[in-house]
């Protein structure tokens, strides 16, 4: 039998983004990029993990850009889980660089926990690996279960279209590069959780042009 596990997803902040909520049936939960940045949203995912009764026991960024990392001071100080992401996003957490987007409550908060390729992450039941997917952003991570059928990607790969490269840290090549190496190779049927917009599949996408 399958393991029971569930998934929440929330949509914050002005850029769309989807927080991604895992819990299984023993109410252990992992939260992956928590994007809300107002106190309604706050409420709107604290609401939530209140009423199931979850504990949450990682804290997850897939990259340091603005709209996943907004939520994570609130996170942190609310439920003291530890943050995890890769080092190489440090440089994303600089206050500088969030306040042109209009993120003025940022609060910028260091990781306690440097993620790796080959790091799996584990909840009862789900157990996350991690892949190294940079060229969008510096570090940037996606999650994935191969005994689920789902790998979160950050701002990877989208429906239809790939992660923009013209920000910080941006690199065409190595995104490209990246997603065909370590996402194109997983199997089709794969089912995977943008940063932004609807779930897709590896097969489905795997015929866009940046790849042919
Ligand atoms: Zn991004």
């Amino acid at each position: 039998m399958a393991p029971l596990i569930n998934l929440q997803i929330f949509t914050f902040n002005i850029f769309q983004e989807k927080t991604y909520l895992i819990y299984n049936q023993y109410k252990e939960s992992i939260l992956i990029d928590p994007g809300c940045s107002t106190t309604a949203e706050e409420e709107q995912l604290t609401a939530y993990i209140e009423s199931h009764g979850l504990v949450i026991k990682h804290l997850l960024n897939t990259h340091a850009h603005i709209d996943h990392i907004i939520g994570n001071a609130f996170i942190k100080q609310k439920y003291g889980v530890p943050l995890a992401m890769h080092a190489e996003g440090l440089p994303l957490l600089a206050v500088a660089s969030q306040e042109k987007y209009g993120f003025t409550a940022y609060q910028p908060i260091a990781p306690d926990l440097f993620l790796v390729q080959g790091d799996t992450i584990s909840i009862t039941d789900c157990a996350l690996d991690v892949l190294y997917v940079p060229g969008h952003a510096p570090g940037h991570l996606a999650f994935y279960s191969q005994a689920l059928n789902i790998c979160f990607v950050g701002d990877t790969l989208f429906k239809g279209n790939i992660g923009r490269t013209d920000l910080w840290g941006g690199n065409s090549s190595l995104l490209v590069e990246r997603i065909r190496s370590q996402l194109l190779t997983l199997p089709d049927e794969l089912i995977i959780y943008p940063g932004h917009g609807e779930p897709t599949t590896i097969g489905a996408e795997k015929s866009q042009p940046f790849f042919v």
